[in-house]
């Protein structure tokens, strides 16, 4: 089948693209690393382009949509979150928009885990030693300690796809697991998880015996000496339930003293600010960042206070940033495949070409 559908990605997703011009797509490529500017897309979006790939960095609101009314037929969406993309002006303009769920699951989770046993453990304050010649002895307890990962408790915040990865995970390392979201309770998986853990201590693989349950928000931020975040950035009015600047001063009080938190998820998750000053006041331990309110980071972050620098470890939104996870073609495998599959499906009209039925449109209620 070849068509000669026009599409504009904002940012070059690699090998995927071939699979576009093949079937005979014009596709335009942004051809600088850093985002485009906001009126590079409104132009080619008023220029009639038929599909548009976006990523993280493009906010696409009612400006955008209004542009594409009538011509833009499909926005796919290169991650799994979507807060850039504004739901409600896509259903009124009535365009859909696909995302790339499950293909980045296992690998932001074990991200989380990974920068999770970095902060615990201080795995970047300890190569600093060595590298910066500071390592002068071998000593007991000198010039510091890590925290164990293995046998504690932890939080998880939000137990969809990311969060039961990250369970599976922290299963393997024997945590017992505080479960919380008010949305969906996978009880069966959490059943299974039990069930594991039990056996492998009959089994004399486990020393201790170990637990999942599911508790209130309040009972998981209190008694855990971890705390990830696994939910999606959803401000006042999007949600019963929102996530914006869920974790605050309020919140960092409740912790324990000795407790880290990660957060994987969303930068507006977490009030900046807040975290800053819980970490200097040591009302909590660590903590371990990929993401941020404002990406990326500011060179005047408070994050970035020396005084808290080997309490706090900054990465740069790199938890989905595996080779196959990112670039594999392959729409079961990686982000770029399911991008341009989604892409697809809306643009040729797969499924007898009902959106509704499509995979990785998310904005389905605007096609009912
Ligand atoms: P998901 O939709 O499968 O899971 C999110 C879960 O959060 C759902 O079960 C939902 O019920 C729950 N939830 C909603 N509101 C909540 C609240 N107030 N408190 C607790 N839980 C709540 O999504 P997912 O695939 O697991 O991804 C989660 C988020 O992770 C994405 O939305 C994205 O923002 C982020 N993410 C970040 C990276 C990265 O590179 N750092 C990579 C992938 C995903």
């Amino acid at each position: 089948m070849t068509t000669s559908f026009r599409v504009f990605a904002t940012a070059d997703i690699g090998e995927s693209l071939e699979r576009l011009r093949q079937r005979g797509y014009q596709v335009e490529v942004y051809s600088k690393p850093e985002a485009p500017p906001k009126s590079l897309i409104l132009e080619k979006v008023r220029s009639g382009i038929d599909g548009l790939i976006t990523t993280v960095r493009d906010q696409i609101d009612a400006e955008v949509f209004e542009a594409g009314k009538g011509k833009l037929k499909v926005v796919a969406q290169f991650a799994v979150g979507f807060d850039n993309i504004n739901r409600a002006d896509a259903n009124r303009c009535k365009i859909p928009f696909t995302h790339t769920a499950e293909v980045l699951t296992e690998a932001t989770a074990e991200f989380a885990f990974f920068i999770m046993g970095d902060l615990a453990r201080r795995l970047w304050t300890a190569e600093h030693l060595t590298r910066e010649n500071k390592w002068g002895f071998w000593h007991p307890y000198l010039p510091f300690l890590g925290d164990e990962v293995t046998g504690k408790t932890i939080a998880i915040i939000g137990t969809g796809r990311i969060g039961l990865a990250m369970i599976k995970k922290c299963s393997g390392f024997d945590m017992n697991m505080l479960c919380y979201d008010p949305v969906y309770q996978n009880q069966d998986f959490i059943k299974a998880v039990q069930e594991i853990k039990d056996l492998r201590h009959d089994r004399g693989i486990s020393r201790d015996k170990t637990w999942i349950r599911y508790v209130s928000f309040e009972e998981a931020i209190s008694e855990a000496d971890f705390v990830s975040i696994h939910v999606p950035l959803l401000r006042a009015g999007e949600s019963d339930t929102p996530t914006y600047h869920l974790f605050n001063e309020r919140t960092f009080k409740k912790m324990k003293p000795t407790a880290f938190l990660v957060n994987t998820s969303r930068g507006p998750v977490v009030d900046e600010a807040a975290l800053a000053k819980a970490l200097k006041e040591n009302w909590i331990s660590g903590a371990a960042l990929d993401v941020y309110e404002k990406e990326p980071l500011p060179a005047d972050s408070p994050l970035r206070d020396q005084a808290i620098e080997d309490r706090c470890r900054l990465l740069p939104h790199f938890a989905s940033a595996a080779k196959i996870t990112r670039l594999s073609p392959d729409p079961n495998k990686g982000m770029a495949g399911r991008t341009v599959q989604g892409l697809i499906d809306v643009l040729e009209g797969n499924y007898g070409g009902d959106i509704t039925r499509m995979p990785y449109v998310v904005n389905k209620e605007a096609f009912k």
